[in-house]
């Protein structure tokens, strides 16, 4: 210790490291529910899929795109939101840590903020968070498989969770129900939920399905597509139609 004089802010400075993201590439901030598994116990969603918990995060989806104008669209399912930034984005000169934090931040205020008009009759037991990361894609075809993959992963995830919690009310404990569905191909799921339970997969609410697509028309209003019910399209297609 020399003395508050003698440091030199330049030799400070200089252990951060630059983390810009490629220059002209699609930026996608990609954030998740930190254990979302307990979370969603402690406040009791319905299950497989509570409505009102995918609107609270549809609803601040829409908050975080009226926000930040770089991101052009977003894709969200259970506890994730995927925002897409646009290509040529400046936005903290592409600094990766910056952006994500920002992004992270704001959606979890919004979370706690507008969780009382989502759950009016319910406490929030306990500050939710949120992780995030950011990828770059370097073409929209790139990025369109990029969202096929998380819609994807919704379908996988939707169909598995409802026959585990069908198979769950109907008396099943949580380990018989997971040894059932061990292995089990797609097929076979929608015939157990046809044949033990009468239930149609693809009646189920698309929200619960497909996931919700967050983005700009053409007339700058902000569409939330498949909350509600709509028919909807995949979230390639929605993006394809901001091109
Ligand atoms: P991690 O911290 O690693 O992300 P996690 O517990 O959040 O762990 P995820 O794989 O992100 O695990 O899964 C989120 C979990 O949150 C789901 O498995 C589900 O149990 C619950 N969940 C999230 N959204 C809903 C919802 N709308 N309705 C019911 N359950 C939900
Ligand atoms: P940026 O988004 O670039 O960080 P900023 O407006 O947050 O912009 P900072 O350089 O971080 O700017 O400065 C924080 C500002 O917040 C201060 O200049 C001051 O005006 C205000 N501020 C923060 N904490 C306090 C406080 N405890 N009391 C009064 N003012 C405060
Ligand atoms: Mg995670
Ligand atoms: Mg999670
Ligand atoms: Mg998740
Ligand atoms: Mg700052
Ligand atoms: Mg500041």
């Amino acid at each position: 210790g020399e003395g508050i004089n003698k440091i030199k802010p330049e030799y400070v400075r200089s252990f951060q490291f630059e983390n810009k993201l490629l220059p002209s590439t699609w930026i996608v901030v990609r954030i998740d529910g930190c254990h979302f598994h307990r979370f969603s116990e402690v406040h009791e969603f319905e299950k497989p899929n509570d409505e009102q918990a995918l609107s609270l995060m549809n609803s601040c989806a829409v908050a975080v795109l009226e926000e930040f104008q770089d991101i052009v669209f977003a894709y969200g399912v259970s506890d994730e939101y995927s925002f897409v930034l646009k290509k040529d984005s400046q936005f903290y000169q592409r600094r990766a840590s910056e952006i994500v934090s920002v992004i992270v931040s704001f959606f979890s205020s919004m979370y706690v903020r507008k969780w009382r008009e989502f759950f009016p009759q319910r406490e929030l037991r306990y500050p939710p968070y949120f992780d995030g990361r950011a990828v770059c894609y370097p073409s929209s075809e790139i990025l369109q498989d990029y969202l096929a993959w998380r819609q994807v992963d919704c379908h996988i995830n939707n169909q598995y969770n409802t026959c585990f919690w069908m198979l769950v009310k109907s008396g099943k404990s949580k380990c018989e129900a997971q040894d059932y569905l061990k292995g089990t191909q797609a097929e076979k799921k929608n015939e157990l939920l046809k044949q033990q339970f009468g239930i149609d997969y693809s009646m189920l609410p698309i929200m619960f399905r497909q996931g919700t697509s967050v983005f700009w028309d053409k007339e700058e209003k902000i569409v939330v597509a498949n909350d509600g019910g709509a028919v909807g399209k995949s979230a390639e297609e929605n993006f394809c139609g901001t091109l």
